[in-house]
């Protein structure tokens, strides 16, 4: 209530003006009381928490020009801040109503009546005032942002793309990511259904918005997973280490399947690739593993112990204690390594995965669109001590 007691200072100081400047004239003042009373009886509504009378009283009380539609717009917006939908369109389409709109006042009223239908999930209604106000060339940038976010929120990716490719507002980098995402939501779709040569066309698509799209470079993985094309699926992983290295770690469950099946050389110089590109805890963990299973235990040892300085974070610190257990032959010693190891395992528990590096939002799943801020690939693994 407060909020919309501030927002009527503005109306007080913008009368107090009009019946100042109109006051030479007797009829303008009988005119300005009747208003100013219509006023007061207004603010006593408000004031008594009878919004909806009090709405009536404020929508039939200002005679419409730009400094008055401002104070209604304003009003409108708090309204649908505070959640009442129903009282921001009433006052919306009231003005809409009125004669003698300019073009500019009624595409500005549009806008924010876009903005309640969006609000409340009205989502059909709020593509339509937008498409219109786009025809009309009217704010073209807020027109198509918007449309763009319609189509994502009703997952409608076909439109996404379109309205995204003609929007040219937004940095190219972006614009070629977003599309490349939006042919991988349709890709996955395809996907889930069976469909592996759709699904490949559409991956081939966003491969070629963003050659270094890696969501798409994972997917193309799964259709070779799903054939059993090994040779393929390990030139689809080493790709994606030279794409983009943030989410290198979303190979792990296809090399987890693969390190049987591949020449161990060339799995081992895949590893030193890895390594080398400080891929991740995850593949320091996976490599000591493999050099223990083929080369020994002493050899596997020395390479964690190398690591633990090249890549130290907790993840790799628990695996060292491992072997240091392993090692270990007095029994008193072994005990409290267990001990230790257990206790950094359960901090580890605590951590989170990914983290957004656009509003900070922390998950253990990955999500292509951040749920918080709603950016694309912004969530990424957590590195260093806490991470990989
Ligand atoms: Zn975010």
């Amino acid at each position: 209530m407060f909020d919309l007691l501030f927002l009527l200072l503005p109306i007080a100081a913008g009368y107090g003006w009009y019946m100042g400047s109109r006051s030479v004239r007797e009829k303008k003042e009988e005119d300005s009381y009747n208003i100013s009373k219509n006023y007061i009886q207004g603010l006593n509504l408000l004031l008594a928490d009878k919004t909806e009378k009090a709405l009536e009283v404020f929508i039939n009380l200002l005679e419409l020009d730009d400094d008055t539609l401002d104070t209604h717009l304003t009003l409108g917006n708090l309204f649908r801040q505070n959640g009442e939908i129903e009282k921001a369109i009433k006052i919306h389409k009231s003005l809409l109503s009125r004669d003698g709109l300019t073009f500019n006042q009624n595409s500005l009223i549009l806008q924010e009546l876009a903005k309640d239908y969006y609000s409340v999930g009205l989502y059909d209604r709020s593509e339509k005032i937008y498409s219109k106000l786009l025809e009309q060339n009217y704010d073209n940038l807020n027109a198509l942002q918007n449309l763009a976010n319609i189509y994502i929120r009703t997952r409608d990716w076909e439109k996404a793309i379109s309205i995204t490719k003609i929007n040219n507002n937004i940095e190219k980098k972006q614009q070629k990511t977003q599309i490349a995402q939006f042919y991988c939501e349709l890709a996955c779709n395809e996907f889930d259904i069976g469909n592996y040569a759709k699904t490949e066309s559409l991956v081939k698509k966003a491969l070629s918005e963003n050659p270094n799209c890696v969501r798409a470079s994972l997917l193309m993985c799964d259709i070779l997973s799903n054939s059993k094309q090994e040779k393929k699926l390990f030139k689809q992983l080493e790709l994606i280490v030279k794409q983009d290295i943030r989410f290198v770690t979303e190979i792990r469950p296809f090399l987890v399947n693969l390190i049987d099946k591949i020449p161990y050389k060339e799995i081992t110089d895949f590893f030193d690739i890895l390594i080398s590109n400080k891929a991740g805890t995850s593949f320091d963990i996976m490599y000591s593993n493999l050099i223990e299973k083929k080369e020994g235990f002493s050899k596997a040892l020395a390479f964690m112990d190398k690591q633990i300085n090249a890549n130290p974070s907790m993840r790799n610190f628990a695996h060292l204690i491992l072997f240091y257990i392993k090692s270990s032959s007095n029994a008193q010693e072994k005990n409290n390594l267990i001990k230790l190891q257990a206790l950094v395992q359960e901090e580890i528990k605590t951590l989170a995965k990914y983290q957004c590096n656009n509003c900070g939002f922390e998950t253990n799943t990955l999500f292509w669109n951040c749920p918080s801020c709603h950016s694309w690939e912004t969530i990424i693994p957590v590195r260093g001590l806490k991470g990989e």
